[in-house]
């Protein structure tokens, strides 16, 4: 099989599930990993046959995307704030919506509206936010923390390959005793599960099963759970004047913010992201 003809094959076999423009961004994210060679050095070799284990590779990952897995765990990358993130089944992918997340902290601690010396990332699956925080704002203290072994893992790796100096932490940070023994920080931020069951049904299908559940769900249909826990935990260690950002679930926008000025913080502003949905709160202790 030719390099040539490899694309073709990836193109007409994705093509009925996702359509023509987005089965060709697969296939050169398929055929780039399978063979090392950029799309430039594909176009000028594409007479070149593949090797029997490119062939076998491929066929593999044909097969996992024909299975609906998502092509960033097949191929082991995902981008993130210009960088290529290690991603595995321990992690969710990270996506466009946290990127805005950062944006908005980086924006404000350069500004100088909020100091950003210490900073910490509660659930960092893949590490995105920690490491994305550390090459924008080198000076700042990054501390990330996650309950998944994998996640961590991932998380270290990614931190390594960018070459900044995060410091990782396993911990459940439901468990009080363990977070007890955090610093004090000037901006707290987290994407936290926030899918209830009940929400499962309107979720793409590869999301469901493929990501792992322990990032998506939140325990006990409680979808403020981990807003409500970093919220007290924010109180006890954020410095004054420090600020909280979290993720949210576009349908509990309201709740999550009526829940932060309970817990005693002002100024809570809420945001969209770039698809218009009720995505990202601000809070200022
Ligand atoms: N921060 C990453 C991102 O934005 O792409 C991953 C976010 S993912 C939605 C939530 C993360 O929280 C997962 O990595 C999961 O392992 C972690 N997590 C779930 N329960 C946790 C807990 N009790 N304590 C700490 N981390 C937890
Ligand atoms: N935004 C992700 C999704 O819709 C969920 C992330 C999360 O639960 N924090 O799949």
């Amino acid at each position: 099989m030719t390099i040539q003809t490899a694309f073709t094959k990836i193109i007409s076999s994705l093509e009925p599930i996702h359509g023509q423009r987005e089965a060709a961004n697969i296939a050169h994210l398929l055929m780039e990993h399978v063979t090392g060679m950029s799309r430039m050095d594909r176009i000028v070799y594409k007479d070149k046959g593949l090797e029997p284990a490119q062939e076998m590779q491929l066929e593999e990952g044909l097969q996992a995307l024909l299975a609906h897995q998502p092509i960033q765990y097949v191929t082991g990358s995902s981008w993130f704030y210009g960088m290529e993130l290690n991603v595995n089944g321990h992690v969710l992918i990270p996506r466009p919506e946290t990127e805005e997340l950062v944006e908005w902290i980086v924006d404000d601690v350069r500004t100088g509206r909020q100091a950003g010396h210490k900073l910490l990332d509660i659930g960092t699956g893949s590490g995105a936010i920690p490491v994305a925080l550390k090459k924008e704002l080198s000076a700042a203290e990054v501390w990330a923390v996650d309950v998944s072994e994998g996640a961590l893992e991932t998380a270290k790796a990614n931190a390594v390959k960018q070459g900044f100096d995060v410091h990782f932490e396993l911990m459940n940070i439901l468990d009080t005793k363990a977070t007890a023994s955090l610093p004090s920080f000037d901006i707290i931020v987290s994407n936290p599960p926030y899918i209830c069951e009940q929400e499962q049904a309107g979720m793409q299908e590869h999301v469901v099963a493929y990501e792992p559940s322990i990032a998506l769900f939140v325990p006990d249909n409680d979808a403020l759970l981990f807003y409500r826990e970093i919220g007290l935990l924010g109180k006890q260690k954020l410095h004054t004047g420090g600020a909280l950002y979290f993720e949210i679930n576009e349908a509990f926008g309201e709740e999550t913010m009526q829940l932060l000025r309970e817990q005693g913080y002002k100024d809570v502003v809420l945001k969209k992201d770039i698809f218009g949905k009720d995505r990202m709160i601000k809070a200022v202790i």
